[in-house]
């Protein structure tokens, strides 16, 4: 399992390299998240001893415990990137370092009381729902600027930028369009927080066409670890 890991963590890094290239900037400056949402810690272990140090958890049960189990590693990153529901909030506020996935206001409240005070600020990142679908979670783009406003009132986050799933489509001209708004809007929203500095879109269907517009974080799941079970 680990070679074939290490060839997939291996190219998924070459797509990003050319991605940088190609969009002129310097892939140091796009960070890879990788999703290990139902793999096991011992995938996760893998992959950090590739040198991957930022993973992205969706159930929380299943993400305690391997962020207990691999809790020695101090330099690894925690992301939680699913939703997130108001009687569960302890948990992300104690554990991760990102919460990607931020647009109530009753759940920043929530994280502000409850992050320890031995750590650091919890990274949010604002979720938008670029797509306009009703079933999916985030904002719409007109209400993100009062809500960014809101967030940076609470004292122990610290508001790090915007994240979206984009539409479920293979139609780049849509995809595109989508990333294109989104980019906007970040550039907009990045002159009035000091802290923004993350634009977190694309997985591994379309991370080339998100770093094109401006992605700097693609959430990678699949073409790293391979297909999941669930
Ligand atoms: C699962 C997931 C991903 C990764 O998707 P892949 O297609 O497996 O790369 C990225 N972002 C979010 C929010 C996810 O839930």
């Amino acid at each position: 399992m680990s070679e074939r890991l290490s060839q997939r963590y291996q190219q998924v890094q070459n797509r990003l390299h050319d991605a940088c290239d190609k969009a002129s900037i310097a892939h140091t400056n796009v960070r890879l998240l990788a999703v290990s949402k139902t793999q096991p810690t011992q995938a996760v272990k893998a992959c950090y001893d590739l040198g991957q140090r930022a993973f992205g958890e969706n159930y929380l049960q299943d993400a305690l415990v391997k962020i207990k189990e691999l809790s020695h590693l101090d330099d690894i990153q925690w992301h939680f990137i699913g939703p997130l529901q108001s009687n569960k909030t302890k948990a992300v506020a104690e554990h991760f370092d990102f919460l990607e996935t931020l647009s109530r206001i009753k759940i920043a409240e929530k994280l502000d009381k409850q992050r320890p005070r031995y750590l650091a600020p919890l990274n949010v990142l604002v979720q938008i729902n670029i797509s306009n679908e009703p079933q999916k979670e985030g904002l719409d783009i007109e209400h993100a600027n009062e809500f960014c406003a809101q967030i940076q009132q609470f004292k122990r986050l610290k508001l790090r930028g915007l994240m979206c799933i984009a539409q479920n489509t293979k139609d780049e001209s849509v995809l595109k369009a989508q990333y294109k708004k989104m980019n906007t809007l970040f550039k907009q929203l990045k002159t009035q927080y000091s802290e923004f500095d993350y634009l977190s879109m694309g997985m591994s269907n379309d991370m080339e066409l998100a770093i094109a517009q401006g992605s700097n974080e693609v959430r990678i799941g699949t073409d790293i670890f391979g297909k999941r079970n669930k």
